[in-house]
């Protein structure tokens, strides 16, 4: 089971004394503006105003950096806008190295958004420390991982390639939205930061858009800084509303991911002895390439997300994703319920993904009915 210990992260709710209502959950503080007090100052603790600090979004900044092991979290209206904290934290012309598989938007934030910045990137095989070494320039600021990487999964040794960044005095962040803490702890490997779409698993039922950075003791200070301001003065902060609610869902991410983990790893299985499936992309398959990598450094299981290329044509593959019935063809992903993505179709004309793939996020449904799905489909 579990090592984190999710009393701890249901009490740092305020008690209910503290909230004045004796709630047991948590109100939502709706107000923009707090009051001073009669000597026109702000008590201890008090917010001031609700882009600067909510109740709700501290007691979820409190939840998510705790799951995570840091010291801190700072949260956002997107898993772009938290990556966006980043990358405008760099400053101009600076260079970063990305996985060349990898979530496409945070690649497309860096050509549109930043270009004007100067900004640019090399993409590397982040499976081959050779490649990011002499990817390494003398502007570059960021090496940034995402392991398992989207849709391929490729595993990135986050703990070489921190060690690596290290010596060159290079920043490393992990975009740990895939993986989530419960099956991976990139602190424990050295990465300065963390990045999440909270908008995936830990909002979990895809009703929530949301994005955290996350500090350990070891971030620079200068660093976390910059990322808060960047939330505090550019605003792209998430609502009372959408923190409270993201808190909520925290109370069952715990019991929701061995349910990911575990579906997923049965149906890669399933898939991968299908004579229809060329093959099937999950580091929990012993043949997997990141295997041993995921053994090392994942626990609790290999992650809910898997890859497969069908045998045939994008049109056979587009067939195959129309046939399910309990799996819906719906993009984004970590959600209770299964999804499959052609990615081809998501990502558009500049797209790398192979027409023949679908990228599945495993929900929570009976293994049964998930694996009876893709048995009538896959004819
Ligand atoms: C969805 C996703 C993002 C972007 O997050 P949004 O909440 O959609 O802005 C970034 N990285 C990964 C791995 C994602 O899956």
């Amino acid at each position: 089971m579990p090592k984190v210990n999710t009393a701890i992260i249901q009490n740092l709710t305020n008690t209910s004394d503290e909230n004045g209502y004796g709630a047991v959950v948590e109100p939502i503080v709706m107000s923009t503006t707090f009051e001073r007090n009669r000597e026109g100052v702000f008590p201890e603790g008090r917010d001031i105003y609700t882009r600067a600090s909510n109740p709700n979004r501290r007691t979820l900044e409190g939840k998510l950096a705790l799951l995570e092991g840091g010291i801190e979290a700072v949260t956002f209206a997107s898993g772009q806008a938290a990556t966006m904290s980043v990358f405008h934290s760099l400053g101009a012309n600076s260079h970063v190295i990305l996985p060349d598989d990898i979530y496409y938007g945070t690649k497309v934030l860096i050509e549109t958004l930043y270009a004007s910045w100067g900004m640019s990137y090399t993409a590397v095989d982040m499976t081959s420390l050779a490649a990011i070494e002499a990817a390494v320039k003398e502007n570059t600021k960021l090496i940034w991982i995402e392991s398992p990487s989207n849709p391929s999964l490729k595993v990135t040794d986050i703990g070489a390639v921190a060690t690596l960044a290290k010596s060159k005095g290079i920043l490393t962040a992990c975009d740990n939205t895939w993986a989530t803490p419960y099956f991976c702890k990139p602190f424990d490997f050295g990465v300065d930061l963390i990045m999440h779409s909270t908008t995936k698993y830990f909002g979990g039922h895809s009703d929530i858009l949301g994005g955290a950075i996350i500090a350990s003791e070891n971030t620079p200070n200068e660093l976390l800084a910059a990322i808060r301001n960047f939330q505090v003065l550019g605003g792209a902060v998430p609502s009372a509303q959408d923190c409270w609610l993201l808190s909520r869902s925290l109370s069952t991410f715990h019991v929701r991911m061995p349910v990911h983990g575990q579906n997923a790893i049965a149906l890669a299985e399933y898939l991968n002895s299908h004579s229809a499936i060329e093959k099937v992309f999950y580091p929990g398959l012993t043949n997997n390439e990141g295997y041993e990598v995921s053994k090392k450094q994942m626990k609790n299981g290999f992650g809910g997300m898997l890859s497969v290329i069908i045998k045939g044509d994008e049109a056979n593959c587009l067939k195959v994703a129309s046939k399910l019935k309990v799996f819906k063809h719906a993009t984004s992903l970590g959600g209770v319920e299964s999804l499959v993505d052609h990615r081809r179709s998501a990502e558009g004309e500049h797209s790398v993904s192979p027409p023949n793939l679908l990228r599945i996020s495993v929900g929570i449904e009976s293994i049964d009915d998930l694996i009876a799905d893709f048995d009538q489909a896959l004819v």
